[in-house]
């Protein structure tokens, strides 16, 4: 059993010396909601991808996952697709205009 589960009707545990004013409420309802929306804010932040530094297109790895595990990503220039990767080898260097 999880602690939410056994929590939820068995009163938390308060004791007498709890004092007046400063229990919490008793919130587990409207909670839920709350969940509602930070499964669908991290769904999203989710689908959101790295795109290829040359050609644009979407990889496969999630934004903000460790450089260390990805695959085809260039150190000071960035995340590349596969065929970019194929393509130039993983030499790529960033050139200012
Ligand atoms: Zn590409």
């Amino acid at each position: 059993m999880t602690p939410k589960d056994t929590g939820f009707f068995e009163g938390g545990g308060y004791s007498k010396k709890q004092p007046i004013g400063i229990a919490m409420p008793s919130n587990h309802i409207s909670n839920e909601p709350y969940h509602e929306w930070l499964k669908e804010k991290y769904g999203h932040l989710k689908m959101r991808k790295e795109k290829c530094i040359l050609c644009g297109e979407e990889t496969k790895w999630p934004e903000g996952m460790g450089i260390e595990v990805r695959s085809h990503y260039v150190e000071g220039a960035g995340q590349l697709c596969e065929p970019c990767w194929e393509a130039t080898g993983g030499r790529v260097i960033i050139q200012p205009d």
